[in-house]
């Protein structure tokens, strides 16, 4: 994918401060941190959504992002972590090449998701939603 940036930065066409590379996953720093210490863990090969990529693959994206949250945590000092992940427009994805946020959280960082539970009408749209759900799992 030749105009995708993140595949840019995988082939070392534009720069970023990259903190891990092995042969499937690379880390560097998001530019426009949610919080300080903000980093971004993108598969070596370019696939777009989660349901896109092989599971192997996801696997190891998810074994680093947990390195990762682990030296924000023991070498940033970080109080917790937030590791999120972007499918689709509709979901906010911006960059449409498969990457995990690992954010690094503080108890006084001041930062709030603007996370707005809803209510079911009642009990039956909730199952019903479920049991379309669960058909295909
Ligand atoms: P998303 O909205 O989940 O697709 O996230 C894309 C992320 O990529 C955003 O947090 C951007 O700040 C980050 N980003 C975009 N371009 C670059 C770049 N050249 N280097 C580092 N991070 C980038
Ligand atoms: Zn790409």
């Amino acid at each position: 994918m030749n105009d995708c940036i993140f595949c840019k930065i995988v082939n070392k066409q534009i720069p970023a401060s990259i903190i891990y590379e092995d042969e499937d996953v690379l880390v560097f720093m998001d530019i426009g941190p949610i919080i300080k210490g903000h980093a971004l863990v993108i598969s070596k090969e370019h696939h777009g959504l989660v349901t896109e990529t092989p599971n192997e693959i996801l696997a190891k994206l998810h074994w680093v992002a947990k390195r990762v949250a682990l030296a924000q945590m023991n070498e940033l000092g970080a109080d917790g972590v937030n590791i999120m992940q972007n499918n689709g427009a509709a979901a906010g994805q911006e960059v449409p090449h498969i990457h995990i946020h690992v954010i690094p959280r503080y108890a006084s960082d001041g930062h709030h998701w603007n996370w707005n539970p809803k209510k079911y009408e009642n009990i039956d749209e909730m199952n019903t939603l479920a049991e379309k759900l669960q058909k295909h799992l």
